[in-house]
């Protein structure tokens, strides 16, 4: 299998995080790609770096004003007297706003859920290469090899069509499902990070030729809050093809597993051409986020179920955030995968 990389994704590097009122050091640091990328070495992954390329596959999936707000929101806050090194929203519109706004802070907080995500200098660089490493390895998906692993950093499950959240901009699995539209009438995301896959399924929710299935920590008291509760199922052509698995805090392997098989068996009888995996590894026991308590083997055979499926598969990185056992887990899953996936 091949891991599709390029360590200038790095170069995104957010200072600011606020997390119970508190500002600290946002988690989604640069080490994780190191741990992540020898991790994918070491299980015999052959690596091809990214090149650009460009804008089209996030255009298919994104807002285009929103994408110029990305291109340019640094440039236009750095301008302003005192501004701070990182965009960062002190506004946001609420429910009722009616307007678009002209100003970069308006526009901050119109389009990112929350601070999570501050745009440095060298924050769309890495987006944009993140992102082209979903395109690239869809491209070789498509080309006929059975699986390939996007070693996508920043991640992208939280960002909607217009809309920044969670330590994600762009979307990349959203990207890798609809380059895959290119040749299949039907794909499926299989979202298996700790944190409700929210921007995914915003971006396909009236959508029926993309199905979105998410397991997550039950967002009643759970990032993200808002969204991954079992009753949203999609509207209007996407009715029925939005699939949340929400978990009891804790939950461990044999829960998840149990859960995974049901969005497994929902996939099958759709029949889709093409899979993407949005692989979080952050539902690990040891993760900083404490949610849910997936163990190193678990995460094997969460691989070795979704390989069952036999579809030309892209496996998307997401979250997982660093403690001891990032690497092993990655390991584990890509491992599992290998093992038993055919198509
Ligand atoms: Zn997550």
């Amino acid at each position: 299998m091949k891991v599709v990389y390029n360590e200038a994704q790095k170069r995104h590097y957010p200072k600011n995080f606020v997390s119970s009122g508190v500002v600290t050091q946002n988690p989604e640091m640069p080490e994780r790609a190191d741990r992540l990328f020898a991790s994918a070495l070491e299980a015999g992954l052959q690596h091809e770096v990214t090149v650009d390329q460009g804008l089209a596959g996030i255009s298919a999936v994104h807002a285009p004003e929103y994408i110029e707000f990305l291109m340019g929101a640094h440039e236009r806050w750095s301008h302003r007297k005192g501004a701070s090194p990182e965009v960062i929203p002190n506004v946001h519109p609420g429910r009722n706003a009616p307007g678009y706004p002209r100003s970069v802070d308006g526009q901050a907080g119109y389009h990112m859920a929350d601070t999570a995500c501050p745009i440095s200098a060298e924050t769309w660089d890495a987006v944009k290469l993140s992102a082209s490493t979903a395109v690239q390895a869809t491209a070789h998906v498509l080309a006929g090899e059975p699986s390939v692993y996007a070693l996508c950093r920043p991640p992208g499950h939280h960002a909607f069509a217009d809309m920044a959240g969670g330590f994600c901009y762009v979307n990349n699995s959203g990207v890798a499902a609809q380059a895959l539209r290119a040749v299949h009438d039907r794909v499926a995301i299989l979202d298996v990070d700790l944190h409700h896959g929210n921007g995914t399924q915003g971006m396909f929710y009236h959508r029926p030729d993309v199905m979105t299935v998410s397991l997550h920590c039950d967002p009643a008291r759970f990032y993200p809050f808002f969204w991954g509760h079992e009753g949203e199922r999609g509207e209007g052509a996407g009715l029925g093809y939005n699939m949340n698995l929400p978990l009891a805090r804790h939950s461990a392997d044999d829960a998840f597993l149990a859960a995974l098989d049901r969005g497994i068996d929902r996939i099958r009888a759709y029949a889709p051409g093409g899979l993407v995996v949005a692989l979080g590894l952050d539902a690990y026991e040891g993760d900083p986020f404490g949610g849910l308590s997936v163990t190193t083997d678990g995460f094997a055979r969460i691989a070795e179920k979704i390989a069952a499926l036999r579809l030309p598969t892209v496996i998307v990185q997401e979250g997982g955030y660093l403690c001891d056992d990032l690497g092993r887990n990655l390991a584990s899953f890509l491992t599992g995968f290998g093992a038993k996936h055919k198509v």
